[in-house]
């Protein structure tokens, strides 16, 4: 379905951008995989990839690195020859309580988060706008909708993103590009582990579908979004929470 198109996907080499890399590779997508430092990871998930039968080659670029960003975009065009589908999944936490909350652990999740997501539609889209044709996804969070106790700066961060996502949708909806949010709840993945671990009977209580979920889950919400059967959809944000959040 989505064959002789290309993915980047920030992120991939572990969680919910692994799953979405090879959620993508079953259907057909080449994938441009860029992470932050754990090359080994990228690399098992690129060689997943290439076994569904795609291209799919690892970028090591800082998402926060707006120069960075630029570079290695000229090289995922220059290696792939375009880029059809751009999913911006990387982020990062760091919780702690508001009044005593350290301004470069605030700075460090906007910059990750936010500004991540930013760097990579600011050089993507010129060539989608080219093509007229783009399909932008971006991992949000219920964090961003409901907002959540220590989690200021992520919460902000994820909120960023739903604006982001709307105002970049009504800017490129003529050209054919569409950018829709997923806002995932509790996923299991290393940036949950422990909270899972210590609250596990609290978190599922909070979850009406009486699970936590797995980043396939958010993954078929991601391909869903990218594929032919979602062309009428752009703005939206597609909550993948087990009905916590509504
Ligand atoms: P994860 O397991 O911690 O993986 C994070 C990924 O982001 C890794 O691939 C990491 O690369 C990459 N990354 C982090 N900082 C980066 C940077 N500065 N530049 C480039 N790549 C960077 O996280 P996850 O749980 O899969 O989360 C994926 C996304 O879903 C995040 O945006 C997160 O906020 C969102 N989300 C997660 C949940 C959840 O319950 N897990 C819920 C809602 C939203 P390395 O492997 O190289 O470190």
């Amino acid at each position: 379905m989505l064959k002789d198109q290309t993915a980047i996907v920030t992120g991939g080499s572990r969680g919910i951008g692994r799953a979405i890399c090879l959620e993508l590779a079953a259907q057909g997508a080449n994938i441009a995989l860029v992470y932050a430092g754990n090359t080994q990871a990228a690399e098992e998930t690129a060689e997943a990839c290439r076994a569904l039968g795609v291209k799919a080659s690892c970028y090591q670029c800082d998402v926060a690195d707006f120069d960075a960003v630029k570079e290695t975009v000229a090289r995922i065009k220059a290696d792939f020859g375009g880029v059809q589908i751009l999913v911006n999944n990387a982020g990062v936490t760091r919780d702690g309580l508001l009044a005593a909350m350290k301004k470069a652990d605030f700075d460090l999740v906007i910059d990750t988060n936010l500004k991540g997501a930013f760097h990579f539609i600011r050089h993507v889209t010129p060539i989608m706008m080219r093509a007229r044709y783009g399909r932008i996804v971006n991992i949000s969070s219920v964090s961003g909708i409901m907002g959540n106790a220590g989690q200021a700066n992520y919460s902000a961060s994820k909120a960023g993103v739903i604006g982001l996502t709307k105002a970049t949708a009504r800017e490129l909806a003529a050209r054919n590009v569409t950018c829709n949010a997923v806002a995932p709840g509790f996923i299991a993945t290393d940036m949950t582990k422990a909270l899972v671990e210590q609250n596990s009977d609290a978190i599922t209580a909070s979850i009406p579908l009486g699970r936590v979920g797995a980043p396939e889950d958010v993954a078929k919400a991601v391909s869903f979004l990218v594929s032919p059967d979602s062309t009428y959809i752009t703005g939206e944000v597609l909550r993948v929470d087990g009905g916590m959040a509504m």
